[in-house]
C-alpha cells in the first residue's frame, strides 16, 4: 500500500453529523462474495493494487473501511430532474460514498459503491444492483476509458448471492455490488438540493469543496466571481464530455441531472448502448418513449441539465451572468467536437475548417448508414490508412462519389502518431465494438452456464484497443 493516499475530505463538509451533504449509513451484509472484476490496472494507480483477494472482499464487499479513510460510508444527498420532472424524493439509494483517496497524480478521487443496500433514499426500492447491471457497467466503463472519454472507472464487480425481481431482467436475477472511481460524485442534483431547502451557505460550502478539490486554478476568485467561474467550468466540461459520446458513438441513456458530475465525467451507466450507425434518433433506453436522450439529443440534455445548475446557483450569483455563461455552450460544443473526432481519427487538428468537417463527416455518416465504429477503424491517421480502407468490407461506401469531399479532408489533415497504426489492433478484420447484440452474447453464457470466458475475451480486447489508442485519459482532468 505503499501509494495509497487517504484523504477523506468529503467528511469535512458535514455540518450536522453530515446535514446538509450526506447521511451515515452500513452496508448490507451480503450471503456470499465472489470477485467477478478487479480492476487491477486502477488498483495499481491509488496504490490498492496490493491486496490480497481477501482484503479486497473485505473492503469493497463487505466494506470494512480502508486505513485512514472514512470511518463509516455516508449516502450523498442529492435531488434531481428526471425525464425533465423534478424528483425531490432521491438521493444515493443503493449506493454510497466508501472512500477518498488520492492517485499517483494526486487527483482527488472517490471510490462510490452501487447495489451496497438500503439507505434514507431507497423509497420502493431495495438498495441492490443486478449482476447483469453490474457487468454492464464494466464493459461501458472499460470500452469508452480505451476510446479517450472522461469516465468514471468500475474498480470492483462482486457477485453477493441474493435474488433479486426486477421487470426489466429475467427474475430472480443475480445480485451484485459495484465499486467505482471517480473524479468525485457532486451531481448537478447536489446543487439542486441545496437550492430547493434554500441553503445559500452551503451551496457556498459545496461551491468551495468543488473550488478546492477540482478547480484549484479558480482558488483566487472570489464573491459572485466563485460561482461563475465554477459554472462556467461544468459548462465547458459538460460540452466536451457530451462530444466525446458523440465520437465514440455512445448513448447514455438517462442523461438526468443526479447523472451529471460537475467535473464532467460521464457515470452511472444503466441503460446505455452504442449506436451501430449515426442515427440521431438511435435511443438506448426502453423507457425514454420520446427520444427525450436519443444519441443526437445529447449535449441538448447537457444544455438543458446546465441550466438546472444554473437555476440552483442563482441563489448566490446573478441570473444574466449565469445566463451568460450558459452561453459559452454552444461554441465550447463546437471545439470539443472538432477535438474529439479529429482524435479518435488519429488526425491533427487544422484549424478553423474543423468543426465543419466533423459536421459533413456526420451528416455523410448518418445519410450512408455506414458502420460507426468501423468508420474510425478504417480510417484512423487518414492518408495513412488508405490502402487499409481499402481493403475494407466498406470499401464499396468509400468509393461513393459523395465521400470524395471526405476522403479530400481525411487525407490532407497530418496524422497524429501514425505509428500507432503499426500495432495488432489495427491488422485485425475488424474494430472492437460493443453492441448490444455483443453485450447479450456475453451475458448468455453467465446466465446460462456461469462461464464468463466471454467478459474476460472481451476484456482483453479492449486492453488491446487501448493500448492502440494510447489515448492519455489525464488530458481530460479539470
Ligand atoms: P439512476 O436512474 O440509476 O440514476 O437512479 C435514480 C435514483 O433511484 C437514485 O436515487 C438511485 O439511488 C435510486 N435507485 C435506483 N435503483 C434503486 C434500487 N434498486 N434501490 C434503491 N434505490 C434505487
Ligand atoms: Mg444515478
Amino acid at each position: 500500500m505503499e501509494n495509497y493516499k487517504p484523504d477523506p475530505v468529503f467528511e469535512k463538509l458535514g455540518l450536522d453529523n453530515g446535514a446538509p451533504f450526506y447521511d451515515p449509513v452500513t452496508a448490507a451484509a451480503f450471503p456470499d462474495h465472489t470477485v467477478r472484476y478487479r480492476n487491477q490496472r486502477w488498483a495499481e494507480k491509488v496504490g490498492l493494487g496490493d491486496l490480497s483477494e481477501e482484503g479486497w472482499v473485505s473492503h469493497f464487499g463487505r466494506f470494512e473501511p480502508l486505513p485512514d479513510n472514512l470511518q463509516a460510508p455516508v449516502a450523498i444527498r442529492y435531488h434531481g430532474h428526471q425525464f425533465r420532472s423534478y424528483n425531490p424524493d432521491i438521493g444515493d439509494g443503493r449506493g454510497f460514498l466508501f472512500a477518498q483517496l488520492r492517485d499517483e497524480q494526486n487527483r482527488l478521487l472517490d471510490l462510490g459503491t452501487k447495489g451496497s443496500g438500503k439507505t434514507p433514499y431507497s423509497r420502493f426500492g431495495d438498495g441492490r444492483l443486478t449482476l447483469k447491471g453490474g457487468v454492464r457497467e464494466v464493459l461501458a466503463t472499460e470500452m469508452l476509458e480505451a476510446q479517450g472519454v472522461y469516465t468514471s472507472k468500475t474498480f470492483s464487480l462482486i457477485e453477493t448471492g441474493e435474488k433479486l425481481y426486477r421487470e426489466d431482467e429475467p427474475s430472480p436475477a443475480r445480485s451484485a455490488v459495484l465499486v467505482r472511481l471517480s473524479h468525485s460524485h457532486v451531481r448537478f442534483g447536489a446543487f439542486q438540493r441545496l437550492a430547493y431547502e434554500k441553503n445559500d451557505e452551503a451551496i457556498a460550502a459545496l461551491v468551495d469543496y468543488c473550488i478546492e478539490q477540482f478547480y484549484p486554478a479558480l482558488a483566487g476568485k472570489e464573491g459572485e466571481d466563485r460561482i461563475l467561474s465554477l459554472f462556467e467550468k461544468a459548462v465547458q466540461h459538460t460540452a466536451q464530455l457530451a462530444a466525446q459520446w458523440m465520437a465514440a458513438g455512445f448513448v447514455h441513456g438517462v442523461l438526468n441531472t443526479d447523472n451529471m458530475n460537475v467535473t464532467g465525467e460521464s457515470f452511472d451507466y444503466g441503460p446505455w448502448r452504442f449506436a451501430p450507425i449515426a442515427d440521431p434518433s438511435f435511443t438506448a433506453a426502453y423507457f425514454d418513449q420520446t427520444g427525450l436522450y436519443a444519441f443526437g439529443r445529447q449535449a441538448e440534455a447537457g444544455a438543458w441539465n446546465l441550466a438546472q445548475l444554473g437555476g440552483a446557483l442563482s441563489l448566490l450569483a446573478p441570473v444574466e451572468a449565469l445566463n451568460e455563461a450558459l452561453r459559452l455552450f454552444s461554441p465550447a460544443y463546437e471545439e470539443a467536437m472538432s477535438d474529439a473526432f479529429f482524435r479518435r481519427l488519429g488526425l491533427r487538428r487544422a484549424g478553423e475548417g474543423d468543426f465543419a468537417f466533423v459536421t459533413n463527416f456526420l451528416r455523410w455518416m448518418t445519410e450512408t448508414g455506414a458502420p460507426y465504429e468501423r468508420v474510425f477503424f478504417d480510417w484512423f491517421c487518414g492518408s495513412a490508412s488508405e490502402d487499409r480502407a481499402s481493403q475494407s468490407p466498406a470499401a464499396e461506401l468509400y468509393a461513393q462519389d459523395k465521400f470524395s469531399e471526405i476522403r479530400d479532408a481525411l487525407s490532407s489533415a497530418a496524422p497524429d502518431r501514425p505509428e500507432r497504426l503499426a500495432r495488432d489492433y489495427f491488422k485485425g478484420a475488424k474494430p472492437c465494438t460493443m453492441l448490444i447484440d455483443e453485450v447479450e452474447a456475453i451475458w448468455a453464457p453467465i446466465a446460462d452456464e456461469d462461464d464468463w470466458s466471454a467478459f474476460r475475451a472481451k476484456l482483453e480486447e479492449i486492453g488491446r484497443l487501448r493500448e492502440a489508442l494510447g489515448f492519455d485519459a489525464s488530458r481530460f482532468i479539470p
